[in-house]
């Protein structure tokens, strides 16, 4: 063991002053004895058992082992000489040393600590009965005194070294419990006094001076056991309050090992899952669901735990269980009321409790928003304090459901904030009954201005378009009924525009979704101020508005009206991209009469001179023609609807048939033949539409989308079996007419990259004729682009062979019913046979149309017909069967059409 320096210095003292202490008893030896030597081995042996057996005291927490050491010395100073009393104790010691086995060091200190006090002792005693006469009343006093000596000599020595060695300051070790001791030593002095008179008397009663002592001990322990007990009930209690007043912290098992600690005297104390083997107290834990133990250990080994202890740390562990149960439940509740606390602070919903005087027992944030309830206000009502705010406004709702027992609901209606604004909401009302007795209620309610604000909003766009805030078609149809039912009551006359625009589609692809919205929003905006107040403007439908003046005056009136909104549009509109578009819109107008008609039929009166404005040019209105435009069937107009609709879904397709050389029967070019994939009706011939397509100008769209698309496609057949191919585009007569015509095929054939001399354009021998002089003009335009040109349907007119000298062109196509003929007309035979041998002759190429049989295909390559088409050899076909054709025919023909 290191010990500190100054815990050596005591130690060597205590040993030197032990030293002389002995040295003196030796010489006083010499002088006068030792004394009865009975006296000296039942007096030293009692005092080594009081040694090695102490008495047990306990206070509060401490326990301290105290010897009756004094009643002998007091014994020993009266009836021995000092050297008789030295060397007793002296024997005393090293028996008790040996007994105990303490090591050298603290024996060492012990010897000199005893035999320093004994010698103070039994000076203090000389001093005060130097006579040595014995047993009279001074000498007794004076063994008195010097039992005190030895006291106090003893307590000095011990605090002494516990001061020194760091154990426990100077004060605490002399005066903790100073006063106990001074009265156990009174106690065994006044014992001691009794016995030395006894001996003085009757020597033999040196066999029974160790009963009083006995007596003595025997009742101080019970005393001390009985005021522990005592002490450790009182813990016990203190404890039970503690650990439950920790379960609100939730630490109970920390407090638990506290209080272990105290109540036993230990240094550790724990929870530990496993029953511990040995070395320490344990008692079985409950409470928690794995089973635990409290495991107390580290007390000093002058106390070893005992059967009280067990017992109390068993009670302890009693009330943990107890305390643990309690703590869990407490934790539940907790969590449960957090949880609320959470779901609650977070709802949307106002919460909020009233009490009996409808005064506010809880609020959520969001009830305390809503309420204006002032923030300070809630977090006292939120920390339990009772609330001043009453909620006047809930009297009705919180009797019924207090009184009634059920939940009030409440859809839409007013509660009345707290600075006095109103709040629309729907709410619920619940009472709360705690015991069979009504206290209060909740309230749940929810803000219902927005979803107010929002029915309002879904009735305005059921009535109006989203897009452009104008009426839609519903809101146009009821004013047009009302106008109608007021008209034949008052002969007042209305009209109806219908109002397509324009090429929207085109103007959509170009600008995007975003620029046509704009532009449909722009259109709105216009055409609503160019009205009169009354007036309606609506959007129909897509890019379609209609417009209802009502009680307007003639045709003359009306026309001005369409003039004016389709003026409104002259102004060109500025899109967000930065685009200025000019839009037009065409315009069919019809009047409402006396003998008055539906609003459908006048609405479909409108849509009909719509079309007819359409169809006479663009960005104009036409005024609905009974004799004119009535006569035109339903179907007609639906088809031309649908057709609309075709070319905006893409259901326009493109087919390809070959043309042959009539020498090798290789492939040497295609026609482009349009074909409509119609939703319902399948695959729709041109025959049944490009007549409708052209009357309504729908031709001009049509024909430059399959233009686009033959000219992209073959230009990729071009590129994929690197061989030369032809294809033949038909221009119907409107195209033909478009001024702008040959700037529209130079735009696709630079779009599409296409070789010029690869496109070849037909146009029917009737369309060519007509107006020969344009048309020449025309031809050569497009000649100087470099695509080839066709006759087309040649023999089906006028069969001039004279304007083919004329024309530019570099095809001449044999029509059908000319081939159809061959057989059975000798004339056709001879027109072909002149019609080839002109055509070669001035480097036209022939393509004979519709061969159908073999034998026409034999003659048509006798008269000297190069190129021939027909189901023969190949029938119109889709685009991928066309490309498969290619890809399995023979190697690309050197052979091209002539020109
Ligand atoms: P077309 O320009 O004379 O085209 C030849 C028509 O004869 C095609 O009819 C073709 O399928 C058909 N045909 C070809 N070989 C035979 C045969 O051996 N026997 C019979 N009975 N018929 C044969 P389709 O495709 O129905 O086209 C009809 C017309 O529609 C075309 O006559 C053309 O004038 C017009 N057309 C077709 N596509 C377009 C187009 O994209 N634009 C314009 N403007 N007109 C087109
Ligand atoms: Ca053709
Ligand atoms: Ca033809």
């Amino acid at each position: 063991m290191k010990l500190p320096l100054p815990a050596k210095a005591v130690i060597a003292m205590a040993a030197l002053i032990g030293a002389a202490v002995a040295h003196r008893a030796g010489e006083l030896a010499a002088l006068q004895g030792f004394g009865p030597i009975a006296y000296v081995v039942v007096l030293g042996a009692l005092a080594a058992a009081t040694w090695v057996w102490p008495l047990l005291i306990y206070r509060g927490a401490e326990s301290e082992a105290v010897h009756l050491d004094e009643g002998f010395f007091v014994i020993m100073a009266l009836l021995l000489p000092p050297a008789g009393t030295i060397l007793a104790f002296a024997g005393a010691t090293v028996v008790a040393q040996l007994v105990r086995r303490r090591p050298m060091v603290k024996s060492i200190f012990n010897f000199g600590q005893v035999l320093a006090s004994v010698g103070m002792g039994i000076a203090a005693f000389d001093v005060v009965s130097p006579s040595g006469a014995p047993l009279t009343p001074r000498s007794l006093v004076a063994a008195c005194i010097g039992a005190l000596v030895f006291f106090l000599v003893n307590s000095c020595s011990l605090g002494l070294i516990l001061t020194a060695t760091g154990a426990m300051p100077f004060r605490k070790a002399i005066f903790d419990g100073v006063q106990i001791r001074l009265v156990l030593v009174a106690a065994c002095v006044g014992t001691a006094v009794i016995a030395a008179l006894a001996l003085s008397a009757y020597t033999w009663a040196i066999a029974l001076v160790g009963l009083p002592f006995l007596i003595l001990r025997q009742v101080l322990a019970g005393h001390f056991r009985a005021r522990h007990d005592r002490a450790r009930m009182q813990g016990l209690f203190e404890a039970t309050l503690d650990v439950n007043r920790s379960m609100g912290s939730l630490d109970v098992e920390g407090s638990l090992c506290q209080w272990a600690n105290v109540l036993l005297r230990s240094q550790h104390a724990s929870v530990v899952h496993d029953k511990p083997e040995d070395g320490g107290l344990a008692a079985p834990l409950g409470g928690s669901e794995t089973p635990t133990w409290m495991v107390v250990s580290g007390r000093s080994k002058a106390e070893p735990f005992d059967s009280a202890d067990h017992a109390l740390l068993e009670a302890l562990a009693a009330v943990g269980t107890g305390a643990l149960a309690n703590a869990a439940l407490y934790g539940e509740v907790r969590r449960h009321q957090d949880h609320l606390a959470t779901i609650t602070s977070t709802l949307g919903e106002g919460v909020c409790a009233v009490d009996t005087n409808r005064r506010i027992t809880f609020v959520n944030p969001a009830a305390q928003q809503m309420l204006g309830l002032d923030p300070a206000e809630a977090a006292s009502i939120t920390a339990g304090e009772p609330s001043k705010v009453r909620l006047d406004f809930l009297d009705g709702p919180v009797g019924v459901a207090m009184t009634s027992r059920t939940t009030v609901r409440v859809e839409d209606t007013t509660f009345r904030r707290l600075d006095g604004e109103p709040l629309a909401v729907a709410f619920t009302c619940s009472p709360i009954v705690q015991d069979g007795v009504a206290t209060g209620a909740v309230l749940v309610f929810r803000d219902i201005a927005e979803r107010k604000a929002f029915e309002e909003r879904l009735a305005h766009h059921a009535f109006h378009d989203a897009l452009t805030g104008l009426p839609n078609r519903r809101v146009f149809l009821d004013r047009l009924e009302n106008a109608l039912g007021r008209a034949r009551r008052s002969d007042q006359t209305h009209a109806v525009l219908f109002a397509d625009v324009d090429r929207f589609k085109v103007v959509n692809d170009g600008v995007g979704h975003l620029g046509g919205d704009h532009l449909l929003i722009a259109i709105a905006e216009r055409l609503s101020a160019a009205v009169r107040p009354g007036d309606t403007v609506a959007r129909f439908g897509g890019d379609e508005f209609t417009v209802l003046l009502e009680d307007i005056g003639g045709p003359e009136e009306v026309a001005r009206a369409a003039a004016r909104l389709l003026a409104t549009l002259d102004e060109p509109i500025l899109l967000p991209s930065g685009h200025e578009v000019v839009a037009t819109l065409s315009m069919g107008v019809a009047m409402t009469s006396a003998d008055q008609i539906s609003a459908d039929d006048v609405l479909h009166n409108a849509d009909v001179a719509m079309y007819q404005a359409k169809a006479k040019g663009l960005g104009r209105y036409e005024l609905f023609d009974p004799s004119a435009m009535g006569a035109r069937s339903i179907e007609r107009i639906e088809l031309e609807v649908a057709l609309r609709h075709a070319l905006e879904n893409d259901e326009i397709e493109v087919h390809y048939q070959p043309v042959f050389t009539t020498e090798s029967k290789s492939i040497v070019g295609t026609e482009a033949l349009v074909r409509w994939r119609h939703p319902r009706k399948g695959l729709v011939s041109p025959g049944d539409f490009i007549g409708l397509a052209e009357e309504t100008g729908l031709i001009l769209s049509l024909g430059k989308l399959v233009l686009e698309s033959a000219c992209r496609q073959t230009k990729a057949w071009t590129d994929e079996f690197g061989r030369p191919l032809t294809v033949a585009v038909n221009l119907s007569a409107r195209q033909f007419g478009q001024p702008d015509l040959s700037v529209q095929v130079s735009d696709v054939l630079a779009a599409t990259g296409l070789a010029p001399s690869a496109l070849c354009l037909e146009i029917t021998e009737s369309v060519a004729v007509q107006d020969m002089e344009r048309t020449i003009g025309m031809l050569h335009e497009l000649k100087r682009l470099g695509v080839r040109l066709a006759i087309d349907d040649f023999g089906t007119g006028y069969s001039s062979l004279n304007y083919l000298k004329q024309f530019p062109v570099d095809v001449v196509k044999l029509d059908r019913g000319f081939v159809a003929g061959l057989e059975t007309s000798t004339v056709d035979a001879a027109i072909i046979a002149a019609v080839v041998g002109l055509s070669s002759a001035i480097g036209i190429s022939i393509v004979a149309e519709g061969v159908e049989t073999q034998s026409q295909f034999d003659t048509l390559a006798g008269l000297g017909c190069e190129f021939v088409q027909g189901y023969l050899l190949a029938k119109p076909e889709p685009a991928d069967d066309f490309r498969d054709r290619l890809a399995a025919s023979r190697a690309p023909s050197l052979v091209m059409l002539a020109g």
